[in-house]
């Protein structure tokens, strides 16, 4: 069955481009894609500072219930069980607020710093679940979610090993 994109259906071109000289527009209100994008975009970026100096400072609620609407949408979208609550997750986080991996200091709401605490799967296909979810370094988590198995991430171990 043939579904027709969302986006063809409310957007067209007037052909009057809006003062930045983009040419779509919103067919409901005539407002000008692009930049009503980037006003969404801007805004998103200034709640996400604010956070950071309100909240940034370490496992807070505010930081627990946004990994927990991610890890709803990835529970969702991979079909893999999801039952947490936002104190799971916080108690999840390492006491000495250090990654477990590499033993140096986490950051709290920080996407682009590679100690950004992310929530990680034990094992990715038990889902998100108590005693299977624990903080990580986001650059400890991309090492490890890459390899499909500990013996995957060994034969790169050996191979860095073998080149020394
Ligand atoms: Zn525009």
């Amino acid at each position: 069955m043939h579904v027709p994109s969302r986006q063809a259906s409310v957007k067209r071109y007037t052909g009057h481009p809006c003062k930045e000289g983009h040419t779509e527009r919103y067919i409901s209100n005539r407002g000008c894609v692009i930049c009503a994008y980037n006003a969404r975009k801007g805004k998103r970026n200034i709640e996400y500072t604010r956070a950071k100096e309100k909240y940034g400072v370490g496992p807070t609620s505010w930081w627990a219930n946004k990994r927990l609407a991610t890890a709803k949408y990835r529970a969702k979208r991979e079909g893999v069980p999801f039952d947490l609550v936002a104190i799971d997750i916080i108690s999840a986080a390492p006491i000495d607020g250090l990654c477990p991996v590499f033993s140096l200091p986490l950051v709290w709401c920080d996407r682009k710093n590679p100690m950004n605490a992310e929530l990680d799967r034990t094992i990715p296909e038990l889902g998100y679940v108590r005693g299977n979810i624990s903080i990580i370094s986001q650059r400890a988590n991309s090492m490890k979610s890459n390899a499909k198995s500990p013996d995957e991430l060994q034969l790169v171990v050996d191979w860095m090993r073998r080149g020394l």
